[in-house]
Order: C-alpha cells, then sequence, then structure tokens
C-alpha cells in the first residue's frame, strides 16, 4: 500500500469513526430516557431499529450489536452509553446511575442520608424524599 492510501484510509477511519459518534450523540438525545445503567460500568442501549437493546460494557467497550460484532470499533451504542454515563451520578440509595436532572437531593430533615445525597425516584419514594 502506497503512503497516501494509507493516509486516505486513516483519514476514511477517522471520518467514519465521527459518523458513529455522531449517530451516538442522536441516539442518546432522541431515546436518552431509555438508556439505563445495569451495574458497575454496564449499560443498556437501545436499538435504533425494532425494539430491541444491547448490552454496552464501557469498561472494556464491547457492544453486543452487530456493527460492533463485525468491526470491533466503538459503535454508536458504546458512545451514546458514554454520554449517559458522563450525564450521570449515582443514587445514594440503591447505587444504580441515573440521569442527574432525575435525581431528588436529599433534605436536612431526612435522617437516613446525608444532606446534599441524591436518590433516584424510586428510592426517594420509598424513603419519604419529595
Ligand atoms: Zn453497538
Ligand atoms: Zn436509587
Amino acid at each position: 500500500m502506497s503512503e497516501s492510501s494509507v493516509a486516505q484510509e486513516r483519514q476514511r477511519r477517522r471520518v467514519e469513526r465521527m459518523a458513529r459518534e455522531r449517530r451516538g450523540i442522536v441516539l442518546y438525545r432522541e431515546r436518552g430516557k431509555e438508556i439505563e445503567h445495569v451495574e458497575g460500568r454496564i449499560w443498556v442501549v437501545p436499538s435504533c431499529s425494532g425494539g430491541g437493546a444491547y448490552l454496552v460494557d464501557l469498561r472494556a467497550e464491547t457492544c453486543g450489536c452487530p456493527d460492533f460484532e463485525h468491526r470491533e470499533e466503538n459503535c454508536k451504542h458504546i458512545y451514546a452509553a458514554v454520554l449517559a454515563s458522563a450525564k450521570s451520578a449515582s443514587c445514594a440509595g440503591c447505587g444504580k446511575k441515573v440521569r442527574r436532572r432525575e435525581l431528588r437531593e436529599v433534605g436536612p430533615e431526612n435522617l437516613t442520608f446525608f444532606e446534599d445525597d441524591a436518590l433516584c425516584s424510586p428510592c426517594a419514594v420509598s424513603h419519604g424524599v419529595a
């Protein structure tokens, strides 16, 4: 392979990667509510085609979708999970990661948690945090 075709190949891969990253951003924007934290660094990301979902492991950087299995490069689901993870914080009750804006802050009157701890909505309900 000549030097210029190596450079071309590299450029082509960079463009492809950026396109997948953009699709990941769009996926996060449109379906972010359906992206769920499982445990550790594992997330469930909805499939764009049909009703299924894929397991993304951010530690291993793997996804169960055919695109990833085919190319073994970060797919849009991985990019969407990276975004979801960056915009989430852990619930002080169950430890699940939840989008920051869906967490409720604990007030000073609560005796189970520290003030300013944040809870996901099921935990907030079960601990009487309004
Ligand atoms: Zn994927
Ligand atoms: Zn919780």
